[in-house]
C-alpha cells in the first residue's frame, strides 16, 4: 500500500504526478513522508504596522470595506481591507470566485502570506482563517511544504490530508513499541499525522525527530546485516612466521607512532582471524597510513598468501608501488605495479608470476580488477584514497570469492563521524589520529593576488636551498567565460621566467599516463623543482622535499580541497608555507573557508565546517560515495539520532523489516542484494 503509485490518488493525473515527482514523490509512502519544513503557528499575529515587506506573517482583524477592482488592461480583482488596532491591509485576490462572498465587512479572519508592496501594503491570495465560523477543521498550526513549480501549499496540504486519513492508520510499525511510548507515541500512524498537522510546531518537531530516528534505524540495520552476511563468511586466519612483522618494522627508516602501532595490532589481530576483515583505515593527510598498509601486506604474505593494493590513479599506484617495494622488498617480499599503461610484454610476465605465486603483493589502478588478472592466493585487498568504492561495490568484490579476502579501505577523506556512520556503517573503523614526528611547521597565509610578485620571490630563496614547490592552478586550460589562470598558460609563462631556471614540469589530468609518471618521477627527484598542477595532486602525491604550495585562485576551491591540497606539502622535518591567492571578487562564503583553512589544521574540523557551509552531499565527493539521501534526518542537526539508530538496530536481526522497508525510501541508491 505505501508503495502504491500517487496516480491513482483521486485528483492525481499524469501532470500532477509529473510535478511530484521533482519532490521525489512517486508514491503513497513518499507523500506520507514528505515532511513539512516548518509550521505557520497563525496563533503567533503580526500588528499591521509591524509588518515588514519580503516576510511571512498572520495579521489578525476584521474587514472593515470589500470590493471588486478593475487594473487598467480591465483585469477585474477583488480587494478586502483588514483592520487590526494599528492600520490596514489590503487583501489582494486574482481569483475570487469563492472567497468574495465570504470576506464581507465585518468578518473576522487571520490573513497568512508573503507581505508585498503592491499599491499600497498588501498580501496577495492570502490563507485565511474565519475567525466566526466554528468549523471543527480550523487548523492553527499549517504544515509548510518544500515545494515545486504548480504546486502549492493548500494542494499539497490537500493530498497530504487525503492521504493521511485514508492510509496512515495501516502503517506497518518500524521502530520498537518501547521506543514509540517512551517518546510520547501510540503508534507510527499518530507520528505520522502529527508530523503534518501537529497541535504545535513542537510537537511537530518532535514528530519529525522520530521519523528522523526510524529513517537512521533503517538504514543502520541494513548496515548491520550486510556486516553480519559479511562477518559468516569464511575467511583466512593469517598466522605469518614468528618475528617477520618485527623485521620488517625494524628495517624502517623510522619508528612507528603510537597510532601507527595500534592500528597494527588491531589489523594484525583482523588477519589472524578465520573472518575476513572489513576495516577502514581513516587519517589525515600525512599520518603515514602507506606503511601500515605494506605491514599488513607482510602479515599476509609470510603467511602463504598474496595482496593486492589499488590507487585511484596511475601517479599515486606507482608512487605506492616505488614506497612500498623498498619497505617489502628487503624482507623477501615481491611487488609489482599493474596499470592501465603496463606495457602487453611486461603485463605477460607480471600476469604469468601472480598465477605461479612467485609474485606476493599486486600494486595498481582498478585494472587489477580486470577478469584476466587471475591472483590464486588473493588473501589482502587494501583500497587506497578509493571515493568511488561504495558499499555495493565493496560487496562485489568480496562476496565472489570463497574464502573471503580481508579487506582494508583506506582513506584521508576525514570526514565527520556520522557522515563515517552511514559511509562506512558496514566497516570497523580505525583511525590515525597522530602525525609521525619530526615534521616542520605549516604555514597558511591568505594573499592577495597583487601580492603574488613577493611570493614568487619568497618562493625563489627557498628553491635556492633545493626545496620544491606545487603551484595549483582551478582549471587545466583557458576557460573564455572565466577570467582565471589555467595550468597550461601559466605553465608557459612561468617556465619563461626566472622560475624556469629551477627546472619546473607540467602534470595536469589530461596528460598521457607515460606523461604524467615521467614529470612526477623528475619532481619526485629533484630534477625539476616547480610542479605546475591542477587538482590532479589533490590525492596522496607523497614528496618531503616539498615545502611550499601556491594555489591560484583559492577561492575557487572547496574546503576540503584545499585542507587535500594543503596536504602535499610538510612531510619533512622542514617548516612549510601554503599560499591561498585570493581573487579581488571573493565573495563572502569564500572568504570564510579561507580563514577557517588558515585557521586550523584538523581535517576533521576543517570537514565538519565544509559540512555545515556546504551541506552533506559535497563534502569531499560524498556523493560518489554513495552517501543516502536521508529524506528526513539532517545530519547536521540530528546527530545524536545516528547513535540512538546505531543502537536500536543493535538490538537485532531486522531483515524482514529492512526487505518492506528499504528499498522504497532509499529509492535511487545502489542497494546490495539482499
Ligand atoms: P598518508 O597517510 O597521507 O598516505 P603517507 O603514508 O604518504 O601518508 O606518509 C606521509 C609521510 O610520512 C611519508 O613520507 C612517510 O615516509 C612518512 N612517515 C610515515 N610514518 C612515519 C613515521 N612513523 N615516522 C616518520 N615518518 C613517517
Ligand atoms: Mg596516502
Amino acid at each position: 500500500m505505501l508503495k502504491t503509485d500517487v496516480r491513482y490518488l483521486k485528483g492525481v493525473g499524469p501532470a500532477r504526478s509529473r510535478q511530484l515527482s521533482k519532490l521525489g514523490i512517486e508514491t503513497i509512502g513518499d507523500l506520507l513522508l514528505h515532511v513539512p519544513r516548518g509550521y505557520n503557528d497563525r496563533r503567533l499575529i503580526t500588528p499591521v504596522q509591524k509588518l515588514v515587506p519580503g516576510e511571512e506573517a498572520n495579521v489578525s482583524g476584521t474587514i472593515v470595506s470589500s470590493g471588486y477592482l478593475k487594473s487598467r488592461k480591465g483585469k477585474r480583482r477583488f480587494e478586502a481591507i483588514l483592520k487590526d488596532d494599528t492600520g490596514d491591509l489590503k487583501l489582494t485576490f486574482f481569483h475570487f470566485r469563492y472567497i468574495a462572498d465570504k470576506l464581507s465587512t465585518g468578518t473576522q479572519v487571520i490573513a497568512s502570506g508573503k507581505v508585498e508592496i503592491f499599491g499600497g501594503i498588501t498580501i496577495v491570495h492570502p490563507e485565511l482563517v474565519f475567525l466566526d465560523e466554528k468549523t471543527s477543521d480550523t487548523r492553527f498550526v499549517i504544515p509548510v511544504y518544500p515545494l515545486t513549480a504548480g504546486i502549492t501549499q493548500g494542494v499539497m496540504r490537500k493530498l497530504v490530508e487525503a492521504v493521511l486519513e485514508m492510509y496512515a492508520s495501516a502503517m506497518p510499525e518500524v521502530l520498537p513499541s518501547d521506543v514509540l511510548e517512551s517518546m510520547g507515541w501510540k503508534n507510527r500512524g499518530e507520528i505520522v499525522r502529527k508530523v503534518h498537522f501537529p497541535d504545535d510546531p513542537e510537537q511537530g518537531e518532535r514528530a519529525r525527530r522520530t521519523l528522523a530516528l526510524e529513517e537512521l534505524f533503517i538504514h543502520q540495520a541494513l548496515l548491520n546485516h550486510i556486516r553480519s552476511r559479511a562477518s559468516q563468511r569464511v575467511g583466512i586466519g593469517m598466522i605469518p612466521p614468528d618475528g617477520s612483522l618485527a623485521k620488517f618494522v625494524s628495517g624502517l627508516p623510522y619508528s612507528l607512532t603510537g597510532a601507527q602501532q595500534k592500528a597494527l595490532d588491531v589489523i594484525t589481530a583482523d588477519l589472524g582471524r578465520s573472518v575476513p576483515m572489513r576495516r577502514l583505515l581513516q587519517g589525515d593527510v600525512g599520518s603515514g597510513k602507506t606503511v601500515v598498509a605494506a605491514a599488513a601486506c607482510t602479515v599476509c604474505c609470510k603467511s602463504g598468501y598474496q595482496a593486492v593494493m589499488v590507487a585511484p590513479t596511475e601517479v599515486l599506484a606507482s608512487q605506492h608501488y616505488r614506497t612500498v617495494s623498498l619497505m617489502l622488498e628487503p624482507v623477501g617480499i615481491r611487488c609489482g605495479l599493474l596499470t592501465g599503461g603496463t606495457k602487453a610484454s611486461d603485463r605477460k610476465v607480471l600476469l604469468e608470476s601472480l598465477k605461479d605465486g612467485s609474485l606476493d603483493v599486486l600494486i595498481g589502478t582498478h585494472a587489477v580488477f580486470e577478469d584476466r588478472v587471475v591472483i590464486p592466493g588473493m588473501g589482502l585487498c587494501i583500497i587506497d584514497e578509493q571515493h568511488k568504492f561504495g558499499v555495493e561495490q565493496r560487496e562485489k568484490l568480496l562476496s565472489g570469492r570463497e574464502p573471503s579476502p580481508h579487506f582494508m579501505l583506506m582513506s584521508a577523506t576525514p570526514i565527520p563521524r556520522t557522515l563515517a556512520m552511514t559511509v562506512y556503517g558496514d566497516l570497523d573503523m580505525t583511525v590515525l589520529d597522530e602525525m609521525p614526528p619530526g615534521r616542520g611547521i605549516t604555514t597558511t597565509r591568505i594573499m592577495n593576488r597583487d601580492a603574488r610578485n613577493e611570493v614568487y620571490q619568497f618562493l625563489m630563496d627557498r628553491l635556492v636551498s633545493g626545496e620544491r614547490a606545487y603551484i595549483i592552478y582551478p582549471l587545466r586550460e583557458t576557460s573564455e567565460e572565466l577570467d582565471l589562470k589555467d595550468a597550461n598558460t601559466s605553465f608557459e609563462i612561468l617556465k619563461r621566467g626566472p622560475l624556469g631556471d629551477f627546472g619546473i614540469g607540467l602534470l595536469t589530468g589530461a596528460m598521457k599516463p607515460e606523461d604524467k609518471l615521467t614529470v612526477t618521477n623528475r619532481f619526485v627527484s629533484g630534477e625539476i623543482s616547480v610542479l605546475v598542477s591542477t587538482t590532479v595532486v589533490e590525492v596522496g602525491l607523497d614528496v618531503p622535499e616539498a615545502t611550499i604550495i601556491v594555489v591560484a585562485h583559492a577561492d575557487r576551491f572547496g574546503l576540503s580541497q584545499l585542507h587535500q591540497l594543503r596536504g602535499r606539502i610538510g612531510r619533512g622535518g622542514r617548516d612549510s608555507w601554503c599560499f591561498l591567492m585570493k581573487d579581488k571578487g571573493c565573495g563572502a562564503e569564500a572568504a570564510r573557508r579561507l580563514d577557517i583553512l588558515a585557521s586550523t589544521h584538523n581535517g576533521f574540523r576543517i570537514a565538519e565546517q565544509d559540512l555545515k557551509l556546504r551541506g552533506p552531499g559535497e563534502v569531499a565527493g560524498t556523493r560518489q560515495h554513495g552517501v543516502p539521501v536521508f529524506r528526513i534526518a539532517s545530519l547536521i542537526d540530528d546527530t545524536d539520532l545516528f547513535m540512538e539508530a546505531a543502537n536500536l538496530a543493535n538490538r537485532g536481526s531486522f531483515l524482514k523489516l529492512i526487505k518492506e522497508e528499504y528499498g522504497w525510501r532509499f529509492r535511487g541508491l545502489d542497494i546490495p542484494e539482499l
